[in-house]
């Protein structure tokens, strides 16, 4: 445009700048290795789009989510260098956001309630280990969806597609058909609490996140989170799932299983996690920029090498 030209910004470099990208935690505990690989890994990848980069506290949780941990989180970001583009958004003060969101879903009849027990749930389903399917069994009772209930999205509805198909910057094409795993999935728990597909896709469009760099266990959400974008007519964000830290069993580091604080209150140990992460997300970072008196040439190096890994021109 005019302005652009005015700016003296080319096209290309002005898409550039609109890239968004974002941090979600949760704030159940400190920064541990995993969670902190996630964190360098989004910010690796705004900083090599020239982009911005936000944090989004994910406590709509409130049982196991606590304000202290999310302020202790921001300072161990801090320690890292890692330092957000504007103030965090907190899930906890954004009801009103899902609520109209739901609002739409409803009157579009792409939303029911739903009365089951988690014991009805399972019926007729025999594997322990696989995730339940909801099978719609409440969406012939035309339960108007109040606080008693559970709000579920109705799949297919007026043949919308059910089968999910883009393609991961890191794992390649995937392709899900959300009959076949989840069926009519939850929007909202019978005690009130959002759920994590809904607040998620609402947050990242209000944002307006262009990319959503996360870790791989959460991969297998993308699909419903695709879907409601789709009944909410909001952009698609492009996704790459990175590569996760794990234990010596091969299992995802997580809280759950008691992974420590990441300790980042040293430059040395700000730097030595770093460099972990870095390693971890398969970064060539040759060892000298990190022996700079600064962690930041030690994170520039990391965009270098991040932008010929995934290919950020
Ligand atoms: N809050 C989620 C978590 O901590 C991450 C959500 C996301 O990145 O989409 O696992």
């Amino acid at each position: 445009s005019k302005s652009d030209r005015l700016l003296g910004l080319a096209p290309s470099s002005f898409e550039m700048t609109n890239y968004v990208g974002r941090f979600a935690p949760s704030p159940s505990g400190p920064l541990h290795a995993g969670s902190l690989t996630t964190a360098l890994a989004s910010w690796l990848d705004a900083r090599a789009h020239g982009g911005q980069w936000l944090v989004r506290i994910e406590d709509i949780d409130t049982e196991r989510c606590r304000p202290d941990w999310a302020h202790h989180m921001m300072g161990q970001l801090a320690c890292l260098g890692l330092v957000p583009d504007a103030p965090p958004v907190w899930q906890s003060a954004r009801s009103h956001l899902y609520a109209s969101a739901c609002a739409q879903l409803a009157d579009a009849g792409h939303m029911y309630g739903c009365d089951c027990s988690r014991r009805e749930i399972r019926t007729g389903q025999s594997s322990t280990l696989r995730a339940l399917i909801y099978l719609g069994t409440c969406r012939a009772k035309n339960l108007t969806p109040d606080r008693r209930l559970a709000w579920r999205v109705h799949l297919g509805h007026e043949k919308e597609n059910t089968v999910i198909a883009w393609t991961d910057r890191c794992l390649g094409p995937q392709v899900e058909d959300l009959q076949q795993t989840v069926g009519d999935f939850v929007l909202r728990r019978r005690e009130g609490a959002w759920a994590y597909q809904l607040a998620v896709v609402v947050d990242d469009a209000a944002q307006g996140v262009t990319h959503v760099v996360r870790g791989q266990d959460l991969a297998s959400n993308t699909a419903r989170q695709i879907y409601l974008q789709r009944l909410l007519k909001l952009p698609l964000p492009q996704y790459l799932h990175s590569p996760l830290v794990r234990d010596t069993q091969g299992r995802k580091l997580s809280k759950h299983l008691g992974a420590p604080e990441a300790l980042v209150n040293t430059p040395e140990k700000a730097r030595s996690a770093l460099q972990e992460s870095a390693r971890t997300l398969g970064l060539h970072v040759p060892a000298e920029h990190w022996l700079k008196p600064t962690l930041a040439e030690g994170l520039e190096a990391a965009v270098q090498a991040w932008k010929i890994q995934w290919a950020v021109a």
